[in-house]
């Protein structure tokens, strides 16, 4: 089957053949639909990071995925032959606590794999097999937007990471005052940021996003057409905003860049939250007022923290909450999957990002 890789020591992916995968028992084997092009995929590729499976030299690229069951070597689990499903990214260390007990997002000894990532192929390819604890079901009337639940159950467990927080310094149902919306700023847009955003508006926030952009761009107008405030970080807008109304209760971090991450926590109100889900590779060194951070974090109950990956319920959630983006938002919705290409095209995605692009797909359907 052809399947895009990047092998060891290689600047660039290609469209490669490469055996069949064995649906073992226990196994179901999902045809590939759509596989999301992804940053982390992109910084593989650009820093050479090559977690090769064993007694390999080449990882078959991507972890987010759509496909449709076409065999199932698991007569136990409910899914059948024709079900569309979504993976899981994360498979077991098999020996800690948390994947023992289904949180493989949490694993403790590190010694997980990841698909596409670490240790294991991805979705690129046509076909891939796994264990139906991996593969969550999708409604048929989901295809065109599925493949967008990866990126979103990333979101939707660092909501629930920044609620269980939040929890602690709401009284009575109510954060600072009863009836009150409280105010998040999601910092970066691209697909993580923009389903944050339409996440953090469902969840009854007022949402705000920062950005660099100017006005008239994409990614900008389809914010702003929902009705949300852009703050340019270029200029002293969120500054001036934090002065005179108050900081957010909630700041989702959606950057991957540590100098803007630790300016953002300037801009936390009292009791607030924010949670990080960016992954900044390689040493940087950024000039931060460790004295005035530290402070404010004691002095206001402020709590940074860290969210990776995502659990079984994680992505239940968000194929819900596409449902309901979908519903709500049509338009946005139909936006966010700004470009698709066949396998065998795949070097125009991987040449370039283009400065529009949210989230660009490599579709694997035959047609
Ligand atoms: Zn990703
Ligand atoms: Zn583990």
């Amino acid at each position: 089957m052809q399947a895009i890789l990047l092998r060891q020591g290689a600047k660039q992916v290609e469209l490669a053949q490469v055996p069949d995968p064995q649906c073992l028992p226990g196994q179901v084997l999902v045809q590939a639909l759509d596989s999301g092009i992804c940053g982390t995929d992109r910084e593989m590729i650009q820093r050479q990071i090559v977690d090769v499976p064993r007694g390999r030299d080449y990882l078959v690229l991507g972890h987010e995925g759509l496909g449709k069951v076409v065999q199932t070597h698991a007569p136990d689990c409910d899914l059948q032959v024709g079900d569309l499903v979504v993976p899981l990214v994360r498979r077991s260390c098999g020996q800690c606590n948390a994947c023992n007990t289904h949180h493989v997002d949490y694993c403790y000894t590190g010694k997980y794999t990841e698909r596409g990532i670490h240790k294991q192929d991805g979705f690129f390819s046509e076909f891939y097999a796994d264990s139906p604890q991996y593969l969550v079901k999708v409604p048929p009337r989901l295809e065109d937007l599925a493949v967008l639940a990866e990126p979103l159950s990333v979101t939707v467990k660092a909501t629930r990471v920044a609620a269980s927080l939040l929890n602690r310094v709401k009284f009575g149902g109510f954060y600072s005052q009863p009836g009150k919306r409280e105010r998040a700023l999601v910092a970066g847009h691209g697909a993580i940021g923009i389903l944050g955003t339409l996440l953090l508006l469902e969840q009854g926030f007022d949402v705000y996003v920062l950005g660099r952009r100017p006005r008239g761009d994409f990614q900008r107008t389809l914010i702003e057409q929902l009705g949300i405030p852009y703050l340019d970080a270029t200029t002293s807008q969120p500054t001036d905003l934090v002065k005179r109304e108050g900081g957010f209760l909630l700041i989702l971090e959606a950057t991957g860049l540590s100098e803007v991450t630790f300016q953002l926590a300037n801009y936390l109100s009292r009791n607030g939250t924010m949670v990080l889900t960016g992954v900044p590779r390689g040493p940087k060194t950024v000039q931060i007022d460790g004295n005035t951070l530290m402070a404010n974090i004691v002095r206001t109950n402020q709590a940074i923290v860290g969210s990776v990956n995502a659990y079984t319920g994680c992505f239940h959630k968000a194929l819900e909450y596409l449902a309901v983006f979908k519903k709500k938002h049509p338009q946005l919705m139909s936006r966010i999957i700004t470009a698709r290409y066949k396998p065998e095209e795949f070097e125009i995605p991987f040449a370039r990002k283009d400065r529009d692009d949210i989230k660009v797909v490599i579709d694997f359907r035959k047609d």
